[in-house]
Formats: structure tokens, C-alpha cells, sequence
């Protein structure tokens, strides 16, 4: 589906042009020291595109640290004052817009919280009218991609053209070693659709522990995004919100250094070549990965059958945690990880329970035409 926003892309907002463009300040705007003494690390790193920090926090639980609210933004003017970086704070409502505008913050966020609700993101966009600002806007909690594309609609129909996107990952029940699952397929088929339109990673609220940072960061760029945001504190171990994924600025240095920037010549025609008869084995695979799964589900349907006849029903339980426990032992030994057999297996299970009940339902239809 193409779109029909005009987003002007982030390389062309006149400050925002590095690619990867690194935002990077920490979780919260704590103290006035705290803010300032940060900054100041990082910009004698000299990586750092834009400073983040959140001032309103939206936390799980009350009772946590939920920010200093505006008595902070005048510490991220003298930020931007003294290291000439741009700054960017989350807004949640329309107070936050006015008071960050007040201070002359040009680029905002939307939490992924706040891009679940549209009630949220209507009432920012009513308060943006007007404003010469950018947005950045994470994704939803929720692994919605209509929910993420309508906040970018919202905000676009405010008059904003300068939107960007990132990604931060997705809420899960089920326990994974992310804080929130990556879910990579999402974010690539949200660029898809906004091809114009900057994807920043935020490998720090993934991966919700610092040595999970650079492996996400890597596995972003190497998928080609075009930023990253990362959560830098002067002394991650005492920060006031997610202390166990903030890193010091002159490890977020190590961190961006050690990234492999892969940036082939892509019009060198044997570079093109290799990948096309890579591509074409895994077209050949996924063909026949599709043939498998028909024939399995036409054996799902013959079991339907059998269990109609016998009044059975078709959830077995039993059945199913024999087959997702036997496949998960398996796929460790070929180097596949539990959590992904675990929803590959999940959703072949679904669709073929899907088809058993359809066999079922059109059984009890022909005996109730007939009697
Ligand atoms: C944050 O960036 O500190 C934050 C609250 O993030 P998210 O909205 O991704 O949870
Ligand atoms: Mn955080």
C-alpha cells in the first residue's frame, strides 16, 4: 500500500542529517547535575546527534519514579545552551506540548504507550497545530501496525511533515530474554510503507539489560535502520528509572564503535549476483515450507473428520504440549531458539484447529439440512 503523506525524510530537517543519527541522554531528567553532567560526557564523546531525557515518565506501577515534570525543562534548555545539542523530551498530552515548546524543544516523542491510544495522540495533535516541530513516534505496546501507521496519520493531519519512527519493541506475557520483543518483521513493514520515513531503534527499552544493547544495535543496523536511541546515564547504576539497561556515555562510545556499518556497493553486479542465487535457495525453501504445510494441514482436516465421528474434541492439550516440547528440544540442537519454535509452532497449531473446526461445523450443517 503506498501513502500518500508527504513526510519529509530526517536527513533533510537541517540538524538531524548523520546517519546513524544517535540520540542518546538518560531514561529521566533526575536532577539539574545529573542532566548536565550527562550532556556534558556526551558531547565530549562527540557521538551524539540529539539528547534524550524523559521528564514526564509513564510508568507500569505507581509509586514508581514518575519524573520531575516541567521544573526539569529549563535544565535541557541550558543542555542545548551549553553543547549546542538538540534535545527531545516525550510528550503524553497537550500540557507537555505547550510546556515543552515554551522551551523551545523542537523535536518530541510519543511513548509507545501513548501511541496505543488515540484518544493521546488526537488530543497532541490538536496541540501541534501550527508548530514548527519533528515527532518521533514509537511503536504501540501492542504489535498493531494499523495502531503505530494511524498515530503517523494523526500527527501528519496536524500539519507535521517532520515525523519519524521508532522502534522499541512489543509487550509479551510470555517470559523472552527481551524486556519487550523486537518483533523485527513489524518495523520492516512499517518502512515499507513509509519508505520516506527515518526508523530509529531503541535497543535499550528491547532489550532491558545493557548487555543486550550492541547485539540489537547491530542486528538494527545491519537491517539498515537509520538511527538509534539509547539510554546513557552518568551512573546507570543509581538512575531513578531502568538502571539495568543505561549505559555511561563512554560505553555508549565502545558500543557505537564496535558496530559494523555494512554498506555494500549495491551496483557492483557480482555483489548483486551471489545475493540473487542466495535469494532464489530461499525462495525455493519457502516454496517448499508452503508444500509442507498444506500437506499438514489437509492431515489436520482428516483428524477432524476421525473426531467428529468419535465426539472428540479438538483441543487435546495433551497432545500439544508433547508437540511443542518435542519440537523445542529439536530445534535447539539446529541452532533454533525456544522462543521461536514456540510461536512458529503456536501458529501452525491455530490455523490447524482453524480447520478442523470448519470441518466440524460443516458436518453439523449437513446433518441439520437433512433432518
Ligand atoms: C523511554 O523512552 O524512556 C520510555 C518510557 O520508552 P517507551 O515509551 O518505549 O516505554
Ligand atoms: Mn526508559
Amino acid at each position: 500500500m503506498r501513502n500518500n503523506m508527504h513526510i519529509i525524510p530526517i536527513n533533510q530537517w537541517k540538524e538531524y542529517n548523520q546517519r546513524p543519527l544517535v540520540i542518546a541522554g538518560p531514561c529521566s531528567a533526575e536532577t539539574e547535575s545529573q542532566v548536565l553532567e550527562t550532556a556534558r560526557q556526551l558531547k565530549a564523546e562527540g557521538k551524539t546527534d540529539v539528547y534524550r531525557a524523559g521528564v514526564w515518565k509513564p510508568r507500569t506501577r505507581p509509586n514508581s519514579f514518575e519524573g520531575v515534570g516541567s521544573d526539569a525543562l529549563p535544565w535541557l534548555r541550558r543542555v542545548q545552551q551549553e553543547t549546542g545539542i538538540p534535545v527531545t523530551v516525550e510528550v503524553a498530552n497537550a500540557k507537555h506540548v505547550y510546556e515543552a515548546l515554551k522551551y523551545n524543544i523542537t523535536l518530541l516523542w510519543l511513548g509507545a504507550r501513548t501511541t496505543a491510544n488515540p484518544f493521546a495522540v488526537q488530543e497532541i495533535a490538536g496541540a501541534l497545530k501550527g508548530a514548527d516541530v519533528g515527532i518521533l513516534i514509537k511503536n504501540p505496546v501492542n504489535p498493531d501496525i494499523e495502531l503505530w501507521y494511524g498515530a503517523v496519520e494523526r500527527i501528519y493531519a496536524a500539519g507535521i511533515s517532520k515525523i519519524g519512527l521508532v522502534h522499541r519493541g512489543f509487550s509479551t506475557y510470555d517470559k523472552s530474554i527481551f524486556r519487550n520483543l523486537p518483533q523485527w518483521q513489524i518495523p520492516i513493514e512499517m518502512k515499507s510503507r513509509l519508505p520516506e520515513v527515518a526508523m530509529i531503534n531503541d535497543p535499550s527499552h528491547i532489550g532491558g539489560k545493557r548487555e543486550l544493547l550492541g547485539e540489537i544495535a547491530q542486528k538494527a543496523m545491519d537491517l539498515n535502520f537509520d538511527g538509534l536511541m539509547i539510554e546513557s546515564h552518568v551512573n546507570p547504576g543509581e538512575a531513578w528509572s531502568d538502571a539495568g539497561q543505561q549505559i555511561t556515555p563512554e560505553e555508549l562510545t565502545t558500543l557505537l564503535e564496535n558496530l559494523v556499518l555494512r554498506n555494500p556497493d549495491v551496483n557492483k553486479p557480482e555483489l548483486l549476483e551471489s545475493l540473487s542465487e542466495l535469494r532464489g535457495k530461499i525462495d525455493e525453501i519457502d516454496d517448499r515450507l508452503l508444500c509442507l504445510l498444506e500437506k499438514r494441514m489437509q492431515i489436520a482436516r482428516s483428524i477432524g473428520e476421525y473426531k467428529k465421528k468419535n465426539n472428540m474434541s479438538v483441543l487435546q492439550n495433551k497432545r500439544w504440549e508433547e508437540i511443542i516440547y518435542k519440537n523445542i528440544e529439536k530445534g535447539k540442537q539446529k541452532g533454533l531458539s525456544r522462543e521461536f519454535i514456540n510461536r512458529l509452532f503456536k501458529a501452525i497449531h491455530q490455523e490447524s484447529i482453524n480447520h478442523q473446526i470448519k470441518i466440524l461445523n460443516r458436518q453439523e450443517n449437513t446433518v441439520s439440512v437433512k433432518s
